[in-house]
């Protein structure tokens, strides 16, 4: 008989019951460490005292209005994410997908009132990953995604990730955008050379594309810079948000410049949840924590701790551990092990993690990961492969 609950995930069986920082307790009281974070979503860990209190505090004014009025925490939101990024207005969803089929809207709806209809497609990466609706998988082109779904929409030239040259080679008259993710996430945790994301820059300036980022898993201070784009000094035209920026609760939102999204005006999109005031509320003080003088600047150096700590383990472990990559605490570790395997075991040791594309298990602990917390996971770690 099918599950009750449609069983799109293989999912483990251990229900948690209440989270705590960097913890996580399930329903016979076991604590895990948490070195997931909801996928890379509860930024701040669980129940941070200050976005508890917000989320209250809005929870006993006002739920919902719907987005045929304006709504003052959106307004607040956008204004503070415009004076902290290149955007100069957003598009707030309930998920990262959402926030990403937006931008590839706004891209087509962009070449259509420029003059340039024939500019429809997207460059992609390949091992991306945007999300599972009939866009995004499209986009990704994986099989074991798209199988049975089509026809699928074609608009998607997928190149090799971080390969300028294909990049190059891919652009044709009918080349809207370059969509990447400055980090490859569920693909592998790859981060992209330094001077990828410049040279995609300059590529689509000379073509008249849109470059579009999706900073979904890589964005809002897990690289340690607000979002993973800054490190390399050049914006995109189009980017899309989520996990992080809704610490839990469901938040996305489409940045774009102004002339990028000229063409988005009133009854082009839309959504009836998405920006509803509890949302608001939290992103907003999400936003207030990560700006706290000093909180990227941590997680700069609890990465740098963290991935030197890796690095240690990787030299000790060499028949289980390949190699470490990743930013800040976005971190990747190349197994020799199945990856899967390690997960496992990691989990009956107490700590969480979850594995990604090219035999990667992804490191992504909260952003307030303290020092006894990375020590607790580094000897999990040490643990667990001694003996595997
Ligand atoms: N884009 C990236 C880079 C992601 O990592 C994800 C989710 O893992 C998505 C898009 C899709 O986000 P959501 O599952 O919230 O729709």
């Amino acid at each position: 008989m099918i599950p009750v609950v449609m069983p799109t995930y293989s999912r483990i069986d251990v229900v948690f019951e209440r989270g705590e920082g960097c913890f996580l307790y399930d329903t016979t009281g076991r604590r895990f460490l948490d070195f997931t974070s909801g996928i890379a979503v509860n930024a701040l860990g669980h129940a941070h005292p200050y976005l508890v209190e917000k989320l209250t505090e809005q929870a006993h004014k006002l739920w919902h209005t719907s987005n045929l009025f304006r709504v003052a925490g959106q307004e607040k939101l956008a204004g503070r994410l415009k004076e902290l990024t290149f955007a100069d207005t957003m598009f707030f969803t309930n998920s990262g997908v959402e926030a990403w089929e937006c931008g590839v809207k706004l891209v087509r709806k962009y070449h259509y009132e420029t003059g340039h209809p024939e500019k429809t497609r997207f460059i992609v990466a390949g091992g991306n990953f945007h999300g599972r609706t009939m866009t995004a998988i499209a986009a990704s082109g994986q099989d074991k995604m798209v199988k049975g779904f089509g026809p699928l929409l074609d608009s998607f030239d997928r190149v090799a990730y971080d390969d300028v040259e294909a990049v190059k080679a891919a652009v044709t008259p009918q080349t809207a955008a370059i969509l990447v993710e400055p980090i490859l996430g569920e693909g592998g945790i790859r981060p992209a050379s330094l001077g990828y994301l410049k040279a995609l820059r300059a590529i689509a300036d000379e073509h008249g594309l849109l470059l579009f980022f999706d900073e979904i898993q890589c964005g809002v201070g897990r690289t340690g810079k607000l979002f993973a784009y800054e490190w390399a000094g050049v914006t995109p035209d189009v980017m899309c948000i989520a996990k992080g920026i809704g610490g839990g609760f469901p938040l996305g939102a489409c940045l774009a410049t102004e002339k990028a999204a000229q063409g988005m005006v009133a009854g082009t999109h839309g959504s009836t949840f998405g920006g509803n005031p509890l949302a608001m509320a939290v992103g907003n003080a999400v936003l207030d924590v990560v700006l706290q003088p000093g909180f990227l600047d941590n997680v700069i150096a609890k990465g740098a701790l963290l991935e030197g700590k890796l690095d240690d383990l990787v030299k000790r472990h060499p028949s289980v551990l390949d190699s470490v990559r990743g930013k800040g605490l976005i971190l990747g570790l190349k197994c020799v092990v199945p990856a899967g395997d390690l997960v496992t075991a990691l989990r009956d040791n107490g700590m969480l993690v979850v594995s990604a594309a090219d035999n990667v298990i992804r490191i992504l602990p909260p952003l307030i990961v303290g020092e006894a917390e990375i020590n607790e996971a580094v000897a999990i770690l040490d643990r667990t492969c001694a003996a595997l």
